[in-house]
């Protein structure tokens, strides 16, 4: 059945291939975006979409409209994005949740929270399993996203609790694909960029921390499948187990582009965790058997190609 759709943060990476996939189901979608990290360029493609409406809020004041489903994505994502105002950051978590759980309470709607694996922190325990509370640095330079994440979450389940509204709560793992910032400083964007342009590739630390990378096909399926399952609110982690080092992601993207960029070290951030793995048992378990079905070859080859077409475009 059509619904009404409201996605926040949906003229970013992950939001609008959300806003695509959702369109594409037959939905009514309502993108709203402040436009920090996302852009107009993301969605344009969804412009002549007559069920398709994009509007600049910003998730951190009040906003009214009558919808069925409410995602709310708005937050910058990578490090170096989050870090350059911290304080902005930890009020879009913190007052963007409010703020849409307020909305989705007075209006009825479901809503679903884009929390992350970053709410495990730097983990003791591996791979993270949803009951696992983490282990993150509340005054580090990660902590206004960790802790806003957090936060987000604890006003997810009260509201739940307390006022009854229809939550779903799911932790993503590093995703990356078409539309990522080719300036937002992930190691999977800075990589591919640098081996296309020949330049070095920036190992941070010895190379050998571990991220597990998910493709963001394989995210918007466990998404939408999460939004719309009853009986579950989660938390429930979406993410690819196979897990890589570093330097065998700079490996894997300088074969694939036939790049002759070496290697290059440089000091490894403050609170960077050390090993990233998700266990999916519950996502299997309560989303209809989903599990991630692109790999990572097959995965960066779609992402090299988008940002090969970037690039020419930009040099053009
Ligand atoms: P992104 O930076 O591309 O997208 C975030 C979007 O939110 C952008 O379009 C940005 O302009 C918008 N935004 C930021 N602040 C806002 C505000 N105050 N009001 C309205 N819009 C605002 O990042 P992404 O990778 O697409 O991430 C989307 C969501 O998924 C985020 O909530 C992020 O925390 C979560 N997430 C992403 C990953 C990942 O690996 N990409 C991992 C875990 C969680
Ligand atoms: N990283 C790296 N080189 C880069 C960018 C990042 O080696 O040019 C490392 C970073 O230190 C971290 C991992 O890659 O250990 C993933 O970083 P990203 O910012 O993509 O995600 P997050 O740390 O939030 O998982």
């Amino acid at each position: 059945m059509k619904k009404r759709i409201l996605v926040t943060g949906g003229a970013g990476f992950i939001g609008s291939h959300l806003c695509e996939r959702l369109l594409k189901e037959g939905n009514e979608v309502i993108c709203m975006d402040n436009y920090f990290t996302g852009c107009k360029d993301n969605v344009i493609h969804l412009m002549d979409n007559p069920y398709f409406e994009l509007i600049r809020h910003d998730v951190t004041h009040p906003y009214f409209v009558e919808v069925d489903q409410i995602y709310n994505l708005a937050c910058p994502a990578s490090p170096v994005h989050y870090q350059y105002n911290s304080i902005k950051t930890i009020k879009t978590s913190v007052m963007g949740a409010i703020n849409m759980l307020g909305l989705a309470k007075r209006i009825n709607a479901r809503i679903l929270q884009a929390s992350t694996s970053e709410v495990y922190g730097d983990p003791l325990v591996h791979p993270q399993q949803e009951d696992y509370w983490g282990n993150v640095n509340p005054i580090g330079i990660r902590s206004c996203y960790d802790e806003g994440k957090r936060c987000a979450e604890s006003l997810f389940v009260n509201y739940h609790e307390q006022n009854g509204v229809d939550i779903r709560i799911i932790r993503i793992f590093n995703t990356y694909g078409p539309r990522m910032n080719p300036n937002d400083g992930r190691v999977v964007s800075n990589f591919i960029v640098q081996a296309l342009k020949g330049k070095d590739i920036t190992i941070f630390g010895d190379g050998k921390q571990t991220r597990s990378f998910q493709y963001v096909d394989d995210l918007v399926e466990g998404m939408i499948r999460m939004m719309n399952t009853d009986n579950f609110i989660g938390p429930v982690n979406i993410g690819n187990p196979n897990e890589f080092t570093m330097l065998e992601l700079a490996q894997a993207v300088i074969d694939l582009t036939n790049s002759n960029s070496k290697v290059t070290y440089m000091p490894l951030p403050a609170d960077d965790p050390l090993q990233r793995q998700p266990d999916i048992t519950l996502a299997k378990e309560k989303l209809n058997n989903w599990e991630p079905n692109v790999q990572l070859k097959e995965g960066l080859t779609h992402t090299i190609n988008y940002f090969d077409e970037l690039l020419k475009r930009e040099e053009a």
